[in-house]
């Protein structure tokens, strides 16, 4: 069973990709924002913690996104399963607890894939990028319709896609990203794909290295 890290900057379309992996292979999509957003919803004793560091702008801390991560590959059996991580991990502390986790049971992780897209790229696709007024799911600034396919509310554009928030958080996401691909490179783990390219190509390059 393939335990894959799927990692890239905001507007890379990992999330895309890590769907197509879910749908047309298989893998269970672990979208760790996902995942938070439904805690948060649902109210659970963790919503309302991730909450109220989010609500007064602070991170949330490494252990608690682990802790919760990790007992959520156990309640899930997903030792057993081939699994797509999306948003996690974001730190060598992180990867870490999950090598080890994951080797409980198992090899860890098998590859780490980043998907590699330049930064102009990434400016010019967050800036028209269309978030669903209704479920707040993304959608790219070409998507052919003006509405949500899950919900059916109408796609309106993100109001804090501009270029210096988007610029800033390139920044964050290359602070807090070097070590992880170094961790990876290390563990002779990590493989870097293209991304400036169409969904379709670059899911045919992530699928040569999965499969
Ligand atoms: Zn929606």
């Amino acid at each position: 069973m393939k335990k894959i890290v799927l990692l890239g900057p905001p507007g890379s379309g990992k999330g895309t990709q890590a769907e197509l992996l879910s749908v047309k292979e298989n893998f269970i999509h672990l979208a760790t924002g996902d995942l938070l957003r439904n805690e948060i919803s649902n109210k659970t004793e963790l919503g309302k913690k991730v909450k109220s560091y989010i609500e007064k702008g602070l991170l949330v801390p490494d252990g608690m996104i682990v802790d919760f991560i990790l007992d959520y590959i156990r309640k899930n059996d997903l030792y057993k399963k081939n699994v797509v991580f999306d948003g996690f991990p974001r730190r060598n502390f992180q990867a870490e607890k999950l090598e080890e986790e994951l080797s409980k049971n198992g090899s860890g992780i098998d590859k780490a894939i980043l998907i590699d897209v330049d930064e102009n790229t990434i400016i010019e696709r967050l800036s028209t990028r269309l978030i669903c007024s209704g479920c707040k799911k993304i959608y790219p600034g070409n998507y052919e319709d003006d509405e949500c396919f899950v919900c059916h509310n109408k796609l309106i554009k993100r109001t804090d896609d501009n270029i210096d928030v988007i610029k800033n958080r390139i920044k964050v996401y290359k602070e807090e990203t070097t070590e992880l691909l170094d961790f990876y490179e290390k563990k002779g783990k990590l493989v870097r794909i293209d991304g400036n390219d169409k969904p379709e190509r670059i899911f045919e390059k992530i699928k040569e290295v999965v499969l």
